[in-house]
């Protein structure tokens, strides 16, 4: 261990711990975060606990100081494990990754960015043009990500709202010539709807606080956000943000990006009409449904470049295959056709969202087929994704965000097992058999064909009639009732903490969530009628048109059964695991200060680590 380590800092590698309790664990991370030290080790991994003001620890010099060096020369730092992965990269032509994992607020977001700004930092000595670009725009893409796909929450006024990888390719040389940014579940509920306290995406105040008064003017919008409902629980809590410049860098980052004008137009253009549909409303007059507010009609019409006879035919009505084959237009009830624009909202904006990083994507992508074929291109991929989340009412994103983290559990228990079998198998120790607590049973919980929840919540959905949350419910109760990890009011009578009808409780590796069934459904189904589809698809705006494609699709052609938002869910994880699984691999959870379920997973690292070696 550096000098500069020495032990009235505490142990910079937890694995050096005398004993291995929660107690010791805290007392060491505490006694470090006072004198300074927000980053500990445990073997490979770092811990960090966030000190929520700028420390003097990033920086050029700060980068110097770890370029080229081993991971113990210096103290624990994120730009160490950066170096590591770059090393395994580039002396061993291995693909590498960095895994970052911690609960909301905890760091990841700022981690991720200083890894890529020492990536950055540290490549490119010759300074080649296209080198640069690549960086540029790798280092530009965060703050457009953060403002479509971040939002205040009452953990953190900067909360990433989806899950992020992010590839960076390097060529031969070292240098990064390409990359590739994969998104996973945007928080799309949240356009809709916040809790108290929070807000809507950036981008939706940005836009009204920080667009010049004539782009406004286009828009039909005025700058307040307290007359729009998709923004007014939020309008108070503004505080903090400087919406008004960031708008201006969010516009200069999209140019340097490569993002046309006229598609930078379009995009705040979708952001407005998006706002005005929040604002609309229906009505029975003469025992026919219409909209309250014309003008709202006309604006959207024109903000979508749509027409706008065609705009209201497709709130008020839907297409519908009959058995015999014909097409027929069934109007909408005030409830229909407020469920169909809520619906419409949300899709328009996770689809604009994947719209931006897909045309990220295209200016990054390696275009050099040369690389490709001859394999000269390696990677380092980092992982910034939502962790653990227990608030007082979770629901079906929270459900999909645990699973997710279960799931990156067993990465991390497979990385640390093999990391260490190799070690042995190197020094030629025998293996030996080590003790720890495998979640796979929770992975199977959920995501086990046929028996687990996704796969019931899945076969509700199909189920025709009237089938409701609670009898979703139901069939959990007598399918999972013995599974050690699951219980619910019915199962557990005396435990008040759950209602009956409503929740219920996994038994999580990192501590109890209390899931309530309101809104399972639905929001599995996320039902989109293909009137929307195909009136977006039809627009005159290119922009918009390019993110409808399924919009061509006539009502008979559209497949009856799409895929369920837990089951591409599902999948988007289980390709994830498998991608991270074959690489080389830097992980690097990220605390905050009380014991919590991260710390759990901490501790367990350290049984592992110390039982292995
Ligand atoms: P997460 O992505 O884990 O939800 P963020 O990375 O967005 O969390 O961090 C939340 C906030 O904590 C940041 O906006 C910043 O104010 C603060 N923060 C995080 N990491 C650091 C750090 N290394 N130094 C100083 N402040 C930090
Ligand atoms: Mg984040």
């Amino acid at each position: 261990m550096a000098e500069h380590e020495s032990l009235e800092f505490g142990k910079a590698d937890f694995v050096l711990l005398d004993q291995v309790t929660m107690e010791d664990f805290m007392a060491n991370l505490k006694l470090r975060f006072e004198r300074g030290r927000i980053y500990t080790y445990i073997g490979e991994v770092i811990v960090s606990v966030n000190p929520y003001r700028s420390m003097e620890l990033y920086g050029k010099e700060m980068i110097e100081s770890y370029k080229g060096r081993e991971l113990y020369e210096r103290p624990p730092h994120l730009y160490a494990i950066a170096d590591a992965a770059y090393k395994a990269m580039k002396r061993r032509a291995k693909d590498t990754c960095i895994v970052i994992s911690g609960e909301s607020g905890a760091g990841k977001t700022e981690a991720s960015k200083y890894i890529m700004q020492y990536i950055a930092a540290i490549t490119n000595p010759t300074q080649r043009e296209e080198v640069e670009r690549v960086k540029n725009v790798l280092l530009k893409s965060n703050c457009v990500l953060e403002a479509f796909g971040n939002a205040k929450t009452n953990r953190n006024d900067n909360s990433s709202r989806f899950g992020k990888y992010m590839d960076i390719n390097f060529d031969f040389k070292g240098d990064p010539t390409g990359g590739h940014i994969n998104n996973y579940l945007l928080e799309k509920s949240r356009v809709l709807k916040q809790q108290q306290g929070e807000r809507n995406f950036h981008s939706f105040y940005q836009l009204l606080l920080g667009a010049p008064d004539a782009t406004l003017e286009r828009l039909y919008l005025r700058r307040d956000p307290a007359l729009y409902n998709f923004t007014s629980e939020g309008s108070n809590n503004n505080l903090v943000i400087n919406d008004k410049s960031n708008y201006k860098t969010v516009v200069e980052s999209l140019k340097v990006i490569g993002f046309s004008s006229k598609e930078v137009d379009s995009i705040y253009s979708i952001l407005a009409a998006i706002l005005h549909l929040g604002n609309m409303r229906f009505a029975v007059q003469d025992d026919s449904v219409v909209i309250e507010d014309d003008d709202l009609l006309v604006y959207i019409a024109d903000l979508t470049c749509c027409n706008p006879e065609n705009v209201r035919k497709t709130f008020l009505y839907r297409t519908m295959a009959t058995g015999g084959g014909d097409v027929i237009e069934k109007g909408h009830s005030v409830k229909e056709a407020s469920y169909g624009k809520d619906a419409c909202a949300k899709a328009v904006y996770e689809r604009l969202f994947c719209w931006i990083v897909g045309r990220i994507n295209s200016v990054i992508e390696v275009k050099d087929y040369d690389a490709r074929i001859h394999g000269k291109n390696t990677v380092i991929g980092v992982l910034d994704i939502y962790g653990f989340e227990i608030f007082d009412n979770n629901s079906f994103e929270q459900f999909c965000i645990n699973y997710c983290n279960e799931k990156l559990q067993q990465l991390f228990i497979e990385l640390i097992l093999r990391q260490e079998q190799n070690e042995y198998q190197r020094e030629g120790i025998e293996w030996q058999h080590i003790e720890y607590f495998n979640n796979q049973i929770i992975v199977d919980l959920v995501e086990q064909p046929h028996k687990g929840i996704i796969s019931i919540l899945d076969e509700a959905c199909l189920t025709v009639g009237d089938v409701t949350d609670t009898i979703f419910l139901e069939s959990m109760n007598s399918k999972l009732g013995r599974h050690p990890h699951y219980t619910s009011r019915k199962l557990s009578t005396a435990d008040k903490s759950m209602a009956f009808n409503r929740d219920f409780r996994i038994k999580h590796y990192a501590g109890n969530v209390t899931y309530s069934v309101e809104g399972f459904l639905d929001k599995n189904k996320d039902t989109l009628f293909q009137d929307f589809k195909r009136l977006l698809y039809n627009s005159k705006d290119p922009v918009l048109r390019e993110m409808w494609p399924d919009g061509q699709l006539s009502i008979s052609e559209v497949t009856k059964r799409p895929l369920t938002a837990a089951t591409l869910f599902k999948n988007s994880m289980i390709a994830l695991v498998e991608n991270l699984a074959c690489k080389v691999s830097a992980l690097v959870p990220i605390n905050d200060t009380t014991p919590t379920s991260i710390m759990k997973l901490a501790l367990q690292a350290i049984k592992l680590f110390i039982s292995a070696t």
